[in-house]
């Protein structure tokens, strides 16, 4: 069967990368996911941005991280460095993965998808729990690894091993992808 791909973009967020749980490791990645966004709209690669989206003293996860990307705020708009473009698509979330109580699997199917290129922050949090959720659910999963980030190397790397042990999934530069989507 013909892989089709799709590139999951993560909490690039003003609150991820500027605000409230910015770091520099999130602002390393900006320029790389520039690249690999350009690159995957002009092979028709689409771009799903899995946004936090959060509701101010409701969502659990607030009590663990404190208020981030709170839904209605600037904090919670993908960064300007990424603007959105017509052809992609948005997806709100309320937890780690993009996939919780969301229709993200609906419309990866829809898009008839094989393959997510998962990208963001943070790699062995958000991203991995997307990744589980994608694993789970019969797709096949890839990392970006220039292309995502946590808040310490250790993190970054312990997210990128864990998701090859457990998911099988690969760990490929901005090259390699970009080979793959001209294919
Ligand atoms: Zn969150």
């Amino acid at each position: 069967m013909n892989k089709k791909y799709a590139i999951l973009v993560v909490d690039m967020l003003n609150d991820f990368v500027t605000g409230a749980l910015g770091c520099d490791n999130a602002r390393a990645i900006v320029k790389p996911t520039q690249e690999l966004l350009e690159e995957a709209r002009k092979n028709n690669v689409p771009v799903i941005f899995c946004n936090d989206s959060h509701l101010k003293g409701i969502d659990k996860e607030l009590d663990f991280w404190g208020d981030h990307a709170i839904r209605g705020t600037k904090g919670a708009d993908v960064i300007p460095e990424l603007p959105i473009s017509e052809k992609d698509y948005v997806i709100l979330k309320r937890r780690y993965s993009a996939f919780f109580q969301t229709d993200l699997d609906l419309l990866l199917k829809e898009l008839g998808v094989t393959t997510v290129v998962i990208t963001g922050l943070h790699t062995h949090m958000c991203c991995r729990h997307t990744a589980a959720d994608a694993f789970q659910n019969n797709y096949e999963v890839i990392f970006a690894n220039e292309a995502t980030n946590a808040f310490t190397k250790e993190d970054y790397e312990y997210g990128l091993k864990y998701a090859k042990e457990t998911y099988g999934a690969p760990n490929y530069t901005n090259k390699e992808l970009f080979d793959l989507f001209s294919k």
